[in-house]
């Protein structure tokens, strides 16, 4: 096992013994840890707490940069969607994890498995009413404006 993933673990299994969930992450680069987060969710009551958000925050405030795709993220759990999306939208193209959504179902945490279910189409895995209503006025459309301003500015 790859000792960043280690290292993820050892902080997941500190935070359980501070009372927090089972998370801890790294983000590394070029083989030096740049990010390391826990789930501070018992700390602060904050849901973008998540570990890998954690340690994706404090590498980009180290870089200066958004863009981490010349970086791995390493984590004790298998990412939410939450943190997967940021991942993504960050640009990493590589993570690590140990223990799967099954077992953090299986320790009494299955939202993340329950959204991924809702995420593959079974609609009944969560209870969120998501409604779609299109902006009619182009004129109070922020995408057009955006898309205006960006034509102008090209
Ligand atoms: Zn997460």
């Amino acid at each position: 096992m790859s000792k960043y993933l280690d290292l993820a673990i050892e902080l997941a299994l500190r935070n359980v013994e501070e009372g927090g969930t089972p998370y801890g992450s790294v983000v590394v680069k070029d083989g030096n840890v740049i990010g390391e987060g826990v789930n501070t969710l018992h700390i602060t009551p904050d849901i973008s707490g998540h570990a890998e958000l954690v340690a994706i925050r404090q590498a980009q405030q180290r870089l200066g940069r958004v863009d981490l795709s010349d970086c791995t993220v390493y984590a004790s759990g298998h990412p939410c969607p939450m943190c997967l999306g940021s991942i993504a939208l960050s640009g990493i193209k590589k993570v690590v994890y140990a223990n799967s959504v099954e077992d953090a179902a299986n320790a009494g945490m299955p939202l993340t498995k329950n959204i991924y279910q809702y995420l593959n189409g079974d609609h009944e895995a969560i209870n969120i009413e998501i409604i779609h209503e299109p902006i009619v006025e182009d004129s109070k459309n922020p995408m057009i404006a955006y898309t205006n301003k960006k034509n102008l500015e090209a």
